[in-house]
């Protein structure tokens, strides 16, 4: 399929390749949707194996983004930039300003921050360059690691599920699989730990894992064996595309919330979750706090208010989860009802004309 199909058949506005072969700079800004707003979204930076497959990656992410701010209520459209080079060799002054320039000259109109393989330092050399940034480092003067309040959206949001599955939010005395110690996952043991959870964690690097046993008198599971393990709720918090033909089946929980992307290997394994009678939080609703805090810094960040705004995930899913009682339907395909909905009413505002110099999209 060729790029202007893809991009048809998923609902792009645009997508802009940048090249400064001095800088070693190879990268793709895509927009999805600005109905609501400047596109936001992070950028990611990953060794492709081939052009198509960053080409793929971003259209999957930016369309991410649109579903993740309209469902949350933030303001902003969908976009994600992804820069095709090594995190681990490829990273340099030369190439974070050029990135920089190539942001600034959309004028606003793609807003971006970190991602997989992106780290707050790598987006000040960017800032000498752009104003169009988010999340970078507090002493910079922006809000810093998004982190922890995605943790403790997807903690509010799981209370949330429990609410649904056992009519009580409590945790306490509830077993949670882990699968991730990074930075959210440990954030979100450490709620579930100081709610009174039996954990049981799993990661591919033993000193997280280790860390967490440490601190938390976690259990630990090894990798592959984190889908088998006997529990009330299965937390994804490392990698995308877990949800599968072959993990779905070996599932024993009863409820599945965390803070991966795209957690679900493809569509259809929302209806084979629903019948095997998992509550499936989707991912892009109860993940959503790290984008509410860059939504909130854009209006000169208020850690208080931001943290009210990712508490509200919760009813985010109980609404989602109503939806998917009335009409039979996966709670995602009532999540992407409501995302369509808020597109489609508010996309209505634009026709009132504000003036002749309009800026930033709005
Ligand atoms: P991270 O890189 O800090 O942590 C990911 C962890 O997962 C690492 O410790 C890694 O070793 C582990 N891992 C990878 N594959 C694994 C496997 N097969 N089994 C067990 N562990 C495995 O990343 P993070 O910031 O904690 O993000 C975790 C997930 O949440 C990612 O999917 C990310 O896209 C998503 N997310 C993060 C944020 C945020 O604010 N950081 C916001 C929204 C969504």
């Amino acid at each position: 399929m060729g790029i202007f199909d893809l991009m048809r058949e998923q609902g792009h506005e645009q997508l802009v390749f940048c090249s400064d072969p001095e800088a070693g700079l190879r990268a793709i800004i895509g927009i999805h949707d600005t109905t609501l707003g400047p596109a936001l979204g992070g950028c990611r930076m990953w060794n492709y194996a081939e052009e198509g497959e960053a080409v793929l990656d971003v259209l999957r992410l930016s369309a991410g983004m649109t579903a993740k701010s309209a469902a949350s209520g933030c303001t902003y459209g969908g976009g994600k930039a992804v820069i095709w080079a090594d995190p681990r060799t490829g990273k340099t002054e030369h190439l974070f300003r050029s990135f920089g320039r190539f942001v600034e000259s959309l004028r606003g109109r793609f807003i971006t921050g970190t991602d997989v393989g992106t780290t707050e330092d790598d987006f000040v050399w960017a800032a000498q360059e752009t104003r169009w940034l988010v999340a970078l480092p507090q002493w910079y003067g922006g809000s810093g690691d998004t982190s922890l309040i995605t943790a403790f959206g997807v903690w509010k949001g799981m209370r949330a599920c429990a609410e649904a599955v056992w009519g009580s939010p409590d945790l306490r005395g509830r077993t949670v699989a882990v699968q991730g110690a990074g930075k959210v996952g440990t954030h979100l043991v450490e709620h579930l730990h100081s709610e009174g959870c039996r954990l049981v964690v799993s990661d591919l690097d033993p000193e997280r894992v280790e860390r967490l046993v440490q601190r938390c008198g976690v259990e630990v599971a090894a990798p592959d064996e984190i889908y088998d393990v006997e529990c009330d709720i299965f937390a994804p918090c490392a990698l995308g595309g877990i949800l599968n033909d072959d993990t779905i089946p070996r599932l024993r929980c009863r409820i599945v919330a965390g803070s991966a992307n795209n957690q679900l290997a493809e569509p259809r394994h929302a209806d084979m979750l629903h019948q095997r009678g998992i509550l499936y939080a989707p991912d892009y609703v109860i993940n959503a706090g790290g984008l509410i805090q860059v939504a909130d810094e854009l209006q000169g960040y208020n850690q208080d208010r931001a943290y009210r705004k990712a508490a509200a995930i919760a009813d985010a899913l109980r609404r989602i989860f109503r939806l998917s009682a009335e009409r039979g339907i996966t709670p995602v395909a009532a999540a992407d009802e409501l995302v369509r909905e808020r597109l489609e009413r508010l996309g209505s505002l634009k026709r009132f004309h504000l003036t002749t110099r309009q800026e930033g999209g709005r």
